[in-house]
């Protein structure tokens, strides 16, 4: 079902009226975790004024450690759909867990699979038996196919509204967090029907290499970019220090659009 043999035509995802493929730009930005009330409205502010079309912030956060902050569960959705919304913008936000998928869905208008999730099969069934939009980023150590037979369990349990993202992936070089495949953007556009968008943040950890590598997403055919913005990154409950300070990401973000429109 993922296939361009079993369907030759870009797919276009619709997300809240922002859709995603088919020449159009996803702008994705946004907190790492959904934060203060006050705080969440003023980057919402922040990022769509710079042009962001879907706001971001986990509710659900997979930590590495469980002593770690976990999110603001249902209060953190509320938070971040209200945010989004009063800006105009619909949001994305992670769901974890099966159990998670029905509360998730009442705020938010995209669901996020987490690259620690990719291969969590039973709750892809679970967002497969929906029909809300999904985010399904690209595992740390999953290769293309993997990813796109992620992608096949959503689809065969009917959600056809799938958005792939990469992320990047275990590489042995700890100078970045991840190692960005850029190739994967078109060699899923070479395989697949499915839009996939790119996530220089998680990529590669390093705010002064997010531009660079948001572009060359953009240049190698990306369908939109992932980005996380906190107004204040030594604060930030999660991944501060890969965070673009709001001003940031209003460059790049005009720098983006501009190179898209070549495209
Ligand atoms: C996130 O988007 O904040 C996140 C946890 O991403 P990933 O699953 O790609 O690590
Ligand atoms: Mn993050």
């Amino acid at each position: 079902l993922a296939s361009r043999e079993a369907h030759p035509d870009f797919s276009i995802v619709d997300v809240g009226g922002v859709k995603i493929g088919g020449g159009n730009l996803a702008m994705i930005a946004g907190p790492c975790s959904v934060e203060e009330e006050d705080r969440m409205y003023r980057i919402a502010e922040q990022v769509s004024a710079a042009g962001a079309n879907i706001f971001r912030g986990g509710a659900f956060k997979p930590r590495t450690s469980p002593y770690a902050f976990q999110g603001l569960g249902e209060e953190g959705l509320k938070r971040l759909r209200d945010a989004g919304h009063a800006h105009g913008m619909p949001v994305v936000t992670e769901v974890t867990d099966p159990r998670l998928v029905e509360v998730v869905c009442k705020y938010a208008d995209m669901l996020q699979i987490g690259a620690r999730n990719m291969q969590n099969f039973a709750l892809l069934n679970e967002v497969g038996a929906c029909n809300h939009p999904v985010l399904l980023k690209r595992g740390m150590s999953a290769t293309v196919n993997d990813l796109l037979m992620c992608a096949e369990y959503i689809l065969s349990q009917g959600n056809a509204n799938v958005v792939l993202c990469e992320r990047g992936i275990k590489g042995f070089d700890t100078a970045t967090r991840n190692l960005f495949d850029v190739s994967a953007v078109p060699l899923v556009h070479q395989l697949s029907h499915l839009p996939i968008i790119v996530d220089p943040s998680h990529a590669t950890g390093k705010p002064e290499l997010i531009p660079a590598c948001a572009m060359a997403g953009i240049a190698a055919g990306a369908d939109g970019v992932h980005i996380e913005v906190h107004d204040c990154p030594e604060v930030a409950k999660s991944d501060g220090p890969q965070a673009l300070l709001p001003e940031q990401y209003a460059e790049v973000a005009s720098q983006m659009k501009a190179l898209a429109e070549l495209l």
